[in-house]
């Protein structure tokens, strides 16, 4: 059998055994693979730092049918974010991109849309200003959720179907914005204000049209949340099980944190 190879991603990694390293990543080529590293944790070299997660890397490996694990011949860093990895902030925002492909993808679908888009959100959490953060990752959820067939309805009520009125809540399980009449009838749950909805239709519309500028409102910490909110619970039960993106539950923390210090935060909870 001779050995394919691909650009990839690594999402994660962890030990096998005494000397061996578990890599999951998502393949340009192959999509989401597990590779043995065999001997993957003697040593450091330019091998171990390929294997780290954040890492874009060209990978060569013995293709496994099925679900097996693939045997990983050899692994070289292609393109590496070093803000990312000195910055805890985006860090946790690349991270999160990590873990929702994790969460959300099966193995062995390829979809090179996904990846080329993984590696750009990657460069934008790299490069944005810190306050463009949220909207590199919301853009990214609605790419996600496109790529795996699940984009929220945003233009009409996803209950009734009406387009008059503001649309003034969401439901996740209906897959979209509700009206104020279906949402005071108890279809998803209201917004904090009526200007998410208008965040979440700014977010699609960049995604649309590949544009990075940012929804260019000016929102309050809890409004981002509610936004951020809304994006996972709409992927928690579109995706079709619970996703706990640890990444985000650490960034809440350092906010937390921060804005007990200076009394700037604005956490309710
Ligand atoms: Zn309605």
């Amino acid at each position: 059998m001779a050995p394919v190879e691909s650009r990839a991603i690594v999402l994660r990694s962890y030990k096998l055994g005494e000397t061996s390293k578990l890599v999951v990543c998502y393949t340009r080529e192959y999509g989401k693979l597990r590779l043995v590293a065999k001997g993957g944790r003697k040593g450091g070299g330019r091998f171990g730092a390929a294997l780290e997660p954040l890492m874009v890397s060209r990978v060569v490996f013995y293709l496994k049918e099925g679900r097996g694990l693939s045997l990983l011949s050899g692994a070289e860093i292609e393109r590496e974010f070093p803000s990312m990895r000195r910055d805890v902030v985006r860090m946790a925002y690349g991270s999160a991109v990590l873990e929702l492909v994790d969460r959300l993808v099966h193995e062995r679908e390829c979809d090179r849309g996904l990846f080329d888009c993984m590696e750009r959100s990657l460069a934008e959490v790299e490069q944005a200003d810190e306050e463009q953060l949220d909207d590199v990752l919301w853009r990214f959820e609605l790419n996600l959720a496109a790529a795996l067939g699940y984009s929220p309805e945003l233009s009409v009520c996803v209950q009734c179907g009406s387009a008059d009125g503001r649309l003034a809540g969401f439901s996740s399980t209906l897959g979209g914005l509700v009206c104020a009449r279906c949402a005071a009838s108890g279809s998803g749950v209201a917004l904090t204000t009526v200007s998410i909805a208008e965040v979440l239709r700014l977010i699609a519309a960049d995604v649309r049209s590949g544009s990075t500028s940012g929804v260019g409102v000016r929102l309050t910490r809890a409004e981002r949340d509610d936004v951020t909110r809304v994006l996972h619970e709409f992927l928690e039960e579109q995706g079709g099980h619970r996703l706990r993106i640890k990444s985000m539950d650490f960034l809440a923390q350092i906010r937390r944190l921060d804005g007990a210090g200076t009394k700037t935060g604005q956490d309710n909870g």
